[in-house]
């Protein structure tokens, strides 16, 4: 049996809505997981939450019973510290934010201090106060240039939503007129880097994600193939409105893999553009006008 998927293809996976909800996994995510590692199609996992290290994301995916390694994930904190690193090797930043993203600094050759610094970069965090607020916005208004990990308005939690490093940021936007260069998602910076990471084309990529501004905004501006899941943010009634559109909808990653089981482990958008892919794995057009067309659209 052949296993290796021909042609060459790869996925940057968002995690939150689309591997699990909380601490959920979300059902079919390990079989999907699964089925990519035993083809050997290369995958990364792509995260604009920049609390925690490669490792700490590891941990918590294995302990929901996804079988990953370190080098499969890529979180807006390394994209940060990596983009730093080559506008300014050796720079000095005062940080709002946590263990994820001070890590992937610091291995990046900066130094995290607290007078004077080349950047302010602002992450996610749960120590967020006004004092940490009023010296960013001192050394911004002396010089410093203020970097986001992420726009991200607000995160869900099991309780509903808290707020998500773009509110944060937004902070210290209003407070001194400057505004913020953000590098996680949609930002063609960490799109762009971990395309690089998977070693593949724009053509050979494919985003999955369950957020129109962020997974399929950034997908679409970088021309990667892109799948929707409904099992996170995005409702089907939302689609309509927005400008841009995702090249495949599923309900959710378990429907992926059973699109995928059925015409061996092709890509999506290929089965997708052979018009025979079953009308049960997509949205029906009661839900999305035109979603068939979508399904099926190819971009070669
Ligand atoms: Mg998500």
């Amino acid at each position: 049996m052949q296993l290796t998927a021909s042609p060459k293809f790869g996925f940057l996976i968002d995690m939150d809505g689309v591997l699990y909800r909380g601490t959920e996994l979300i059902p079919g995510a390990d079989r999907f997981i699964r089925e990519l590692c035993k083809r050997d199609i290369p995958f990364r996992f792509l995260t604009n939450n920049s609390q925690r290290t490669r490792r700490d994301v590891v941990a918590r995916l294995v302990r929901l019973g996804l079988e990953v390694e370190d080098r499969h994930v890529f979180t807006s904190a390394m994209a940060t510290a990596r983009f730093l690193a080559q506008q300014k090797p050796g720079g000095t930043a005062y940080v709002i934010g946590e263990g994820g993203l001070l890590t992937a600094l610091h291995q990046h050759g900066y130094a995290v201090v607290d007078h004077a610094p080349d950047y302010v970069v602002v992450g996610e965090g749960r120590t967020f106060n006004l004092e940490l607020v009023e010296a960013a916005v001192r050394m911004i208004l002396g010089g410093a240039k203020l970097i986001a990990t992420n726009m991200d308005p607000n995160c869900p939690t099991q309780n509903g939503l808290r707020p998500g490093c773009g509110a944060m940021v937004a902070m210290l936007e209003t407070a001194t007129g400057v505004k913020a260069f953000s590098v996680g998602k949609p930002s063609p910076v960490m799109m762009r880097a971990a395309r690089k990471e998977l070693g593949l084309t724009t053509d050979e990529t494919c985003m999955i994600g369950d957020t129109m501004e962020t997974d399929i905004l950034g997908g679409a501006q970088l021309g990667f193939h892109t799948v929707l899941v409904l099992s996170g943010g995005t409702k089907a009634e939302d689609l309509p409105r927005y400008a841009y559109r995702p090249d495949v909808v599923v309900p959710s990653i378990a429907e992926l893999a059973d699109m995928m089981d059925v015409y061996a482990w092709c890509p999506p958008w290929r089965t997708a553009s052979a018009k025979v892919c079953p009308a049960s794995f997509v949205l029906g057009p009661t839900s999305f006008d035109d979603l068939p067309v979508a399904a099926m659209s190819s971009k070669e």
